[in-house]
């Protein structure tokens, strides 16, 4: 019997256990559907629609072009479809996303009165979000507890899924939309730079997965922090597009083969993973935490209200060397180092006292992995608005905080080549370095390169005044 499988953040064919099920059961109608518009405003901003469209490329490829694209309301295309088809059987992957949620929960309704077999799976979380909860039943608000007497005590992940052994397609299939008429690509090639660095699509996210254990898991604890160093998974945008499964990455670097002193390398690579999971399970329960501020105090905060500001933040010209080099690296590759996520976050929304929404805001639209859960739970964490954030008063150093994590600079002079001449002693902070270092290392301050637009010390005396007055 036909089965009709919607695709959705889980562009893959190993590890999909809607697409594995169903092609048990005979042949499958494979469909995509791009919202016309998101019902809750988050439509993918223009880097993951550029990753989108080669995601979905190669999907369909290895569908053997049996994928059906659609634009518009899955509400009314799916029953159409069926209609169409005659079509009795739907499956797809669970979304825990709460706009996605209240539609799949309508639209399973609407099917299911219509005598539609509906079937869903979970294929994108460890543990489920309603698996997890404190022994009074309440949902966990703190991330340690959460991870080891929450999640670490349930039964252990479901071990991936081959791809299926066979799939059948219908051969008499609507045809829907080219992938062109997605209009997922800009229309100019600011993402040629972006395109070089990664390979959007399953193959992509397996060598990706491949590589990183082999080389970088052993020392993934020591190298994590140091933006300048190529130690961490980068899968993030491969993980939100679902071209791979955490269960896939879970099982991979547990079974690796590994050095016994690289166990807490192991151990830290996994406790990310987990992380990920808390930030699902917090939008899952918190479906506000994209809007508001976990913590209501901060709805009294005295934010600025500065366009020119956050301008040269979104530009990477501050004056600030680590926070231009991760602006600027975010603009060159549809990516940015966590360590400097903190930093660059942290002088928004602190030294800049800039509302997190904007950061949040320009994040969505520049990150290849730009993720609901994962975004609006980190701008939360750095604004020190959030469940388990770090507190309003760690106010990040980027000076102290470039010299710990990018000491010999390799970081900071990649993306910031005019300060490339400057010795190791100044790079983090210019402005202090004497007028004949500036001079013998070409750089001119307020010229070629912007002199600090804050001054670290009494902008970070304001944010904790402003805290202050919000605190009682
Ligand atoms: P690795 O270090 O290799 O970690 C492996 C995986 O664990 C990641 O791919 C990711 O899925 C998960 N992970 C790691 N750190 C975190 C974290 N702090 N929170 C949640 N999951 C984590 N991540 C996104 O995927 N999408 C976002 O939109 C996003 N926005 C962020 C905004 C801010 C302000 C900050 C501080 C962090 C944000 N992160 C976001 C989390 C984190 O920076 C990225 O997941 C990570 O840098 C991705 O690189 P990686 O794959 O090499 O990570």
């Amino acid at each position: 019997e036909a089965v009709l499988v919607w695709f959705r953040q889980d562009l893959r064919l190993n590890d999909n256990p809607a697409l594995y099920q169903a092609a048990k059961q005979g042949r499958i109608l494979p469909v995509y559907i791009l919202p016309a518009a998101q019902q809750d405003g988050w439509f993918p901003g223009a880097a993951s629609r550029w990753w989108l469209h080669h995601s979905l490329d190669s999907l369909g490829k290895r569908l053997g072009g049996a994928l059906r694209l659609f634009q518009g309301e899955a509400l009314e295309l799916i029953p159409e479809l069926l209609h169409q088809t005659g079509i009795k059987k739907v499956y797809w992957n669970r979304d825990f996303q709460p706009a996605q949620m209240q539609r799949d929960r309508r639209l399973q309704q609407h099917l299911e009165q219509q005598g539609i077999q509906v079937t869903t799976f979970n294929a994108s979380l460890l543990w489920e979000p309603t698996q997890v909860l404190k022994s009074d039943g309440s949902p966990y608000r703190v991330y340690t507890p959460f991870f080891r007497h929450g999640c670490l005590k349930q039964p252990e992940p479901r071990y991936p899924l081959p791809a299926p052994p066979s799939i059948k397609t219908m051969s008499s299939a609507p045809n829907g939309l080219s992938l062109q008429q997605l209009e997922l690509l800009p229309d100019s090639p600011w993402y040629r730079q972006i395109a070089r660095q990664w390979q959007p699509g399953e193959p992509g996210a397996g060598d990706r997965l491949a590589s990183f254990v082999e080389q970088r898991l052993a020392s993934y604890q020591r190298g994590r922090d140091h933006p300048g160093l190529d130690a961490t998974s980068r899968l993030s945008p491969h993980l939100h597009f679902g071209e791979l499964s955490p269960n896939q990455i879970w099982y991979v670097a547990r079974h690796a083969e590994l050095p016994r002193a690289c166990e807490p390398d192991r151990e830290r690579f996994m406790a990310e993973l987990g992380w990920r999971e808390f930030s699902h399970y917090l939008l899952y329960h918190w479906p506000e935490l994209p809007q508001s501020n976990f913590q209501p105090k901060f709805d009294r905060f005295d934010w600025s209200d500065d366009p020119e500001s956050l301008r040269a933040w979104q530009q990477g010209r501050t004056g600030i060397p680590m926070v231009d080099a991760g602006m600027r690296e975010l603009w060159q590759t549809g990516y940015m180092h966590n360590r400097v996520r903190m930093i660059v976050g942290s002088f928004l929304v602190k030294n800049l006292r800039q509302h997190w929404h904007r950061g949040q805001a320009w994040f969505w639209d520049t990150l290849v992995d730009a993720d609901l859960a994962n975004n609006s739970a980190s701008w939360q964490w750095v604004a020190g608005s959030g469940a388990d954030a770090a507190p309003y008063f760690r106010i990040f150093n980027p000076v102290t905080q470039g010299e710990k994590f990018d000491p010999k600079g390799g970081y900071v002079r990649r993306f910031c080549p005019e300060l490339a001449a400057l010795p190791d002693k100044y790079l983090h902070s210019p402005w202090q370095a004497p007028v004949s270092v500036l001079k013998k290392s070409g750089v001119q301050l307020g010229t070629n390169y912007p002199r600090p637009m804050v001054d670290l010390k009494l902008s970070r005396a304001e944010a904790l005044a402003a805290f202050a007055a919000i605190k009682q």
